[in-house]
């Protein structure tokens, strides 16, 4: 049996890769396993904004909104190759309605009935009032006003929208995000177990004793561990009363969301917010630069190990929903892509799944001697802070423990200016005279000032070796294989990086292939 260490987390989605990241940073011996790839859940299937949550304030969910909003440009700094800042549109109209549970429509409903569920635009001002100054800015601008008609954000919208609100809030590339967390977190000394279920974890003299099982090669493993992280997702609630057994009553809500992806909708570089007629508010986003990315949907999901997906009805509901804004109807033929994930909500008994709250909730049961957290709810936009409070709440079985870390130190290829990404383009650019813009700039968005230690000493297109197609190289591949924990072909294309949208079915197949014929090639020297 191995030695003890300090923190064992079952999984590796965000959460589990901040706070991975954040304990191994302060000294502690870590061990992390995820029975899939890294971000294979909810982590890579979220809307990607780094955002305050501006529906929340309907909610009266001020303390998540408030910690939301001063994270954005704290996480802005750290990773400005995978995020950055994006405008959001919000055209008004008098149609448009509350969700009649919401503690605000409760409000209006007493004091100004006559409104009957609509949103009013004063109201919706002073939202963004208080999003702009709930938190200091430095690098978001503020909200402005506009008058549509005549701009380009008012062309691809129908003529009833004659103004529209617009605010900051920023884009993250979730599963990216993910896997440099663990890798960051790596590099601090902490173990990271892709493909590794946890079958079993119970309490033995003071330890936690964890039996896990490698998914590919069948192999099980005993761990022991001072402390436990359930940081399972979507099935923290099957982690607490299958994998560990404890008498809790503490369960997840799993709400599904859903998004459409169509070819690029609209010109400009901005998001739009529509809000509906039944309470809810949809995003429409530049996405991958030639599509347009449409969600989310809110449905009760049963059970976890059924895959999420976007339903017939769910890919309806969006695209009505985005066609009573656009001026050029989009029908299912315009659908690229869909792709859904399931919300690990805290289980506060809401009832509707809309309404259900997006806040974290950490409970730590030491009752058996040595402690277990589990983690409930959260945002991507909230991992960091979640992670600090998570190790706030181990820490007096730490004694010693050092303080919080994280905010202000880069993440892995982020350790260069917000504004800086043109500057590294055009290095790249001047450097490597066989890469297109284009190519350019999505290997600095996917790996920043790591981008050149990735195409090492390379002159021509072709010393990067095979081409998989979409400007996806072996030594690419192989980067991501060998520091990022990629096995598949689904990994690269569809978490590493969005290049499934670009590649066809028998390239991806053909990649697939040559990581299998890698990964076998490099079975032996690993097992020595
Ligand atoms: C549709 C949608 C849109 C969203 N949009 C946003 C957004 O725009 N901004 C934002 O801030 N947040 C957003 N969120 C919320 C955010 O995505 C989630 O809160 C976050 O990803 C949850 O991360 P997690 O690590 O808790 O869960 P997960 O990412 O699901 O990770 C849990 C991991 O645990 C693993 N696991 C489970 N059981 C075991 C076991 N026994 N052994 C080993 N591993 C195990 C799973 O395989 C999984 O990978 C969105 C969520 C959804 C669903």
């Amino acid at each position: 049996m191995d030695s003890p260490v300090d923190l064992f987390v079952i999984g590796g989605g965000i959460n589990g890769c901040g706070i991975a990241r954040d304990a191994a940073g302060r000294g502690l011996t870590v061990r992390l396993a995820e029975m899939n790839d890294l971000a294979s859940a909810t982590s890579s299937a979220s809307t990607k904004l780094f955002h305050g949550g501006l529906r929340y304030l309907e909610y009266f969910e001020f303390r998540l909104v408030r910690e939301a909003l001063i994270e954005r440009e704290t996480l802005l700094r750290a990773m400005p190759h995978i995020s950055w800042p994006m405008r959001f549109v919000l055209p008004y109209h008098k149609d448009m309605r509350f969700e009649s549970a919401t503690p605000t429509s409760r409000v209006l409903a007493r004091v100004m009935p006559w409104m009957k569920g609509r949103r009013p635009a004063w109201l919706i001002r002073l939202a963004l009032m208080l999003y702009d100054t709930l938190a200091p800015r430095r690098i978001l601008p503020g909200t402005r006003t506009l008058d549509l008609p005549g701009t380009p954000e008012g062309a691809p919208l129908q003529d009833r929208f004659r103004h529209a609100f617009e605010y900051s809030d920023c884009w993250v590339e979730d599963s990216r995000l993910v896997v440099l967390n663990a890798r960051d977190a790596q590099a601090r000394g902490a173990e990271i177990l892709p493909r590794t279920r946890v079958l079993s974890a119970r309490r033995d003299g003071g330890l936690w004793v964890i039996e896990t099982k490698d998914t590919e090669t069948g192999e099980r493993r005993t761990h022991r561990a001072r402390a436990l992280v359930n940081a399972a997702g979507p099935w923290a609630g099957a982690v607490i009363h299958g994998v560990i057994g404890l008498n809790a009553q503490d369960n997840v809500r799993l709400v599904r969301g859903s998004h459409i992806v169509t070819p690029r909708l609209y010109d400009h570089d901005k998001c739009y917010f529509f809000q509906g007629t039944d309470g809810r508010i949809i995003f429409a986003i530049p996405y991958e630069t030639d599509f347009t990315l449409i969600g989310t949907t809110d449905a009760d999901h049963a059970d976890p190990d059924a895959p999420p997906e976007c339903t017939p009805e769910e890919r309806d509901y969006l695209i009505a929903f985005a066609n009573r804004y656009f001026r050029r109807p989009i029908g299912p033929k315009d659908v690229v892509w869909t792709y859904a994930g399931v919300r690990p909500l805290h289980d506060d008994g809401a009832s509707s799944a809309t309404a259900a709250t997006r806040d974290y909730t950490l409970k730590v049961d030491a009752t058996g001697g040595a402690p277990v957290l589990n983690v409930f709810g959260g945002k991507i936009t909230t991992y960091r802070r979640l992670a600090e409070a998570a190790l706030d709440r181990l820490a007096p079985h730490f004694p010693g423990l050092p303080g919080d870390w994280t905010a202000g130190v880069p993440l892995p290829g982020g350790d260069f200016p917000v504004d800086g990404v043109t500057a590294l383009v055009d290095g790249l650019l001047a450097d490597y005279a066989f890469l297109t813009r284009p190519w350019a700039l999505r290997l600095v968005r996917a790996y920043g000032t790591e981008a050149r230690a990735m195409l090492g000493t390379a002159t021509r297109a072709a010393d990067l070796g095979r081409d998989f197609g979409a400007t996806l190289s072996a030594r690419e591949v192989a980067w991501l294989m060998d520091r990022e924990y990629a096995r598949t072909a689904e990994d690269v294309v569809w978490r590493r990086s969005k290049l499934g949208l670009r590649m066809g079915a028998d390239q991806i197949a053909a990649l697939d292939d040559w990581m299998g014929e890698r990964r076998r090639q490099s079975a032996p020297a690993a097992a020595e």
